[in-house]
């Protein structure tokens, strides 16, 4: 390989390595930031629907700011049939499932609800 050319190659890699390494620590603070999201809620004790800004260490059952009781749990959408739903909780601790099909026409083209405060 030419002399030159190997050191504008150098020069290049080094060139891309410090901007891959600028985007990753911006996209860092960048999660730093956004640790917060907001979260469509249903309270299986008073069978109210709440919005919620949860951290993403957070996970359901939370404080439902109706009743008080940590009974909050994820509400679910079916994207096929746009049935909401909140799938129910078991096991010990109690957990929702991760992927639940709908319960109206048996989906599994099922999301977790968001939502604007
Ligand atoms: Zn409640
Ligand atoms: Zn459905």
């Amino acid at each position: 390989m030419d002399k030159k050319y190997s050191i504008a190659l150098v020069v290049i890699l080094f060139g891309a390595a410090g901007g891959l390494y600028y985007w990753r620590s911006a996209d860092l603070n960048d999660y730093g930031t956004r640790r917060n999201y907001n979260a469509s809620l249903h309270c299986t004790s008073c069978n109210k629907d709440f919005l919620a800004e949860l951290d993403v260490a957070d996970t359901p059952p939370v404080e439902c700011p109706n009743c008080g009781k940590m009974t909050g749990w994820y509400r679910w959408e079916c994207a096929k049939c746009n049935e909401q739903f909140t799938p129910p909780a078991s096991g010990n601790p109690p957990r929702q499932p991760v992927a639940p099909s709908c319960p109206k026409c048996g989906s599994s083209a099922t999301g977790r609800m968001g939502g604007e405060l």
